[in-house]
Order: C-alpha cells, then sequence, then structure tokens
C-alpha cells in the first residue's frame, strides 16, 4: 500500500519558518536595524514573556541549555566533593555540567514506564552515599526526558529531608505541566535549551534559567556576564560568558505566539501515534496529572535494529536517544560505574527509539509505521514458530 519513500525529516524546522516567515524576518530586522546585537532590549522582553509563561519571579535568557544547567549549578557553588544526585538515561551535557565543575555525578536507575529517575532509588541512592560520607551530598537534577516532567510530587519531599536542592533540567520539556506547575518552576531552579530541534528552538543555541528566588537570580545575573558586580569590569566572582544573541530572542518571541498552537499539535500526533502503534511497541506512559511537551514520541521494540531499518526503507528516520547512558559512557569511565548497575536505565536504552516528531507531521506517517511494524512482528512470529518446530523436531 505504500510503496513510496516518506521522505519525512525527523524534526521539520522549514514549515514552521514559512508559517512564521513575515514576523521573524520583521524581528531580525528589528535588530539589525537598532544594532544591539548583544543584551539588545529583546532579551528583556523575552525575559518577561518567558517568566509569565512559567509563572516564574526570574527568567534569565542564557547561551545555551548547557550553559543554563551550569548557571544553576554555580549558583549553589557547586564544586570538588559535592554530589549531585541524577539520571544517566539523559542527553550527556546534564552530567557534563556537575563533572565540569569537578563535581561527582551519582547516577540513579530510572522508572520502567517514565523514564526519569526513580524516586525509590534516589531515597536509597542518597542513603548509601551519606553511610560512606566521602562527598558532600548538595542536590538532585532530575530530567524530564522527552517532554514528561519526572516526578517532583515525590522527589521534592526527599529534597526537604535530606536538605538538597533540586535543579530541574527542562530541555526537552518546555510547555509541559505537572500538576498545575509548568515545567520552569518545578525546581528550585530550573535549566532550559532552546536549541533549535527542543520544543521552542530558537535558530542557533539559547537557553534560560528560572527561579523564584531573589538571591540565586542575583547570583546568575552575575554569573552569566563574567561574574559582574556593579559593571562587568567590576568582578564580583568566577564567571562565564554565557549571554544569549538578541537575534536569537527575537526568534524566540516571534515562535512563542504560536507556541501553544504547536504544543496542541504535537499532542494530538503523539495520540494518533499511541492509538496505532500500542499493541505493536511500548509507547509512552503519561502518569495522571501530568503532561509531556512531547519533544520525542519514543517506542520500545526487542526489535529495535530491525524496525529502523524497515522505517528507513519507508523512508521513514529514527534516532537512538540514548544508546549508551551516562554511567556507560567513555567520559565516565572515571567514576568506576560497570554494566549492570543500573539495569532499568540499560534495559531500556536498549529497546527505545524514537520516531519523528513535531507540529507539522504528515498524520500517514503513523499509517506507514503500523503497517511496517505489523509486517515486522508477523515475520518475527513466523521465524519464531518455525524454530519451535525444528527445536521440536531436533529432539525427537
Ligand atoms: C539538549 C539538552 C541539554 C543541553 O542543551 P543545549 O542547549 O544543547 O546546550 C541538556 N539536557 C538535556 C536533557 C537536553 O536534551
Amino acid at each position: 500500500m505504500h510503496n513510496v519513500a516518506m521522505n519525512i525529516p525527523f524534526v521539520d524546522l522549514k514549515t514552521q519558518y514559512e508559517r512564521l516567515k513575515p514576523q521573524i524576518n520583521a524581528r531580525i530586522d528589528q535588530v539589525l536595524e537598532h544594532g544591539a546585537y548583544v543584551m539588545g532590549p529583546e532579551i528583556a522582553e523575552l525575559e518577561r514573556q518567558l517568566s509569565e509563561y512559567c509563572n516564574v519571579k526570574h527568567a534569565i535568557a542564557c547561551s545555551s541549555g548547557t550553559d543554563a544547567l551550569l548557571l544553576g549549578l554555580m549558583a549553589y557553588d557547586i564544586g570538588p566533593g559535592d554530589a549531585v544526585f541524577t539520571t544517566s538515561f539523559t542527553y550527556f551535557a546534564t552530567a557534563e555540567a556537575i563533572a565540569l565543575l569537578g563535581a561527582t555525578p551519582i547516577f540513579v536507575d530510572i522508572d520502567k514506564s517514565t523514564f526519569n529517575i526513580d524516586p525509590e532509588r534516589l531515597e536509597e541512592a542518597i542513603q548509601r552515599a551519606r553511610q560512606s560520607g566521602k562527598l558532600k551530598l548538595r542536590g538532585i537534577l532530575p530530567v524530564n526526558l522527552f517532554g514528561l516532567p519526572a516526578d517532583y510530587h515525590r522527589i521534592d519531599p526527599i529534597a526537604k529531608e535530606h536538605d538538597l536542592f533540586v535543579l530541574e533540567d527542562a530541555a526537552q520539556s518546555f510547555g509541559a505541566t505537572c500538576g498545575n506547575r509548568v515545567s520552569g518552576s518545578l525546581g528550585d531552579i530550573s535549566a532550559t535549551s532552546f536549541f533549535p530541534a527542543k520544543p521552542l528552538g530558537c535558530y542557533g543555541d539559547g537557553g534560560a534559567v528560572f527561579t523564584d528566588d531573589d538571591v540565586l537570580a542575583e547570583k546568575i545575573l552575575s554569573l552569566r556576564i563574567h561574574g559582574m558586580g556593579q559593571d562587568k569590569y567590576d568582578n564580583a566572582r568566577i564567571g562565564l560568558n554565557a549571554r544569549m544573541d538578541s537575534i536569537q530572542a527575537a526568534i524566540l518571541l516571534a515562535k512563542l505566539e504560536i507556541f501553544d498552537d504547536e504544543l496542541e499539535k504535537r499532542k494530538v500526533i503523539a495520540g494518533i501515534y499511541h492509538q496505532c502503534l500500542k499493541d505493536l511497541v511500548g509507547t509512552p506512559y503519561i502518569p495522571y496529572g501530568m503532561s509531556s511537551a512531547w519533544a520525542q514520541f519514543s517506542v520500545l521494540s526487542d526489535h529495535r535494529e530491525d524496525m529502523i531499518e524497515a522505517l528507513a526503507e519507508k523512508g521513514i528516520p529514527v534516532q537512538v536517544y540514548y544508546r549508551i547512558p551516562c554511567h556507560l559512557s567513555k567520559a565516565f569511565a572515571y567514576l568506576g560505574y560497570k554494566s549492570g548497575d543500573l539495569p532499568i536505565t540499560e534495559r531500556v536504552s536498549s529497546r527505545i527509539f524514537s520516531l519523528p516528531m513535531h507540529p507539522y507531521l504528515d498524520f500517514e506517517i503513523a499509517t506507514t509505521t503500523t503497517s511496517v511494524f505489523h509486517d515486522l512482528l508477523l515475520k518475527k512470529s513466523g521465524e519464531s514458530y518455525r524454530a519451535q518446530l525444528k527445536a521440536g523436531n531436533d529432539h525427537s
């Protein structure tokens, strides 16, 4: 039925640009005219809109999601001897930010349904680290993977009990909700990314840090510009060059206007994928009271590699997030984790893959994917049936 390759982009930024072209071009032209390319008026305007959107007192635009995480950790003076609890099943930048400051990431296994940090395992990891007494336990860095918030209802009391901060990695979840709170307001500090492929993306690197805490906000503002005091030539602390370009803020301002509509479109596509695929592969689970920003639609199968190959033949691109969990990466070999340490993370990373997901996706992709998976599973069950018969014959 679907013999023609579809040739679908994994993330379609071109259709979005066509929709917003006049607004985006006008916004960029304004920056070119006023000439304040760094820290221009668009930055303050964007920060105002972001803080309103997330219902957080302070939104601080910055140069990337990675720098947003760094700024958050630096606001707590994280450094050598400190431990921060996080997930191994994430983009490398999460754990990298902790390690870059000389601190130690402690990797906690994930929940098998949400793929986010498992609060029960978190509690155990805290107890274990406390007993060993080698590191100073400082904070928890949960990641809202694929757009779904981590279980903050259970993480928050654990953080309080052990006097740990919560730094929300909202790089994939801008627009998601957890109860009556919006992602960006789920941590003591929250960090998001505006990398082009994220739910809200600019045309380069960008990010933002959020907090309700006035003292932390002031420190982050200083850290963003070389630890500036009264001005950038009065340096109060060691900081970063972590500013956002005015042009990126201008682009985000144009895109924010249609962001809720795009979220809705992602939700519809996720619903269609789920209905079509739920009997063929493991589909995402969204706990009651939460909503996902649908950065990715990720599915689980024991036949991942065959499915990826069969989809590629139909022109449907797939990504694997993440084949190598952080604790087994070469970069973190020095921490001494070994295969088997985080069984759920490892099992999920061997079976998961993500289908194309963006607001402008043709619904036909869901039916094509369904028939590809269906045909493949039928073939697989035939093979295993024949193998069973053969094994039976060998015994006789
Ligand atoms: C993308 C991402 C980051 C880093 O964001 P950049 O803007 O690319 O620096 C951090 N954490 C997670 C979970 C991400 O997906």
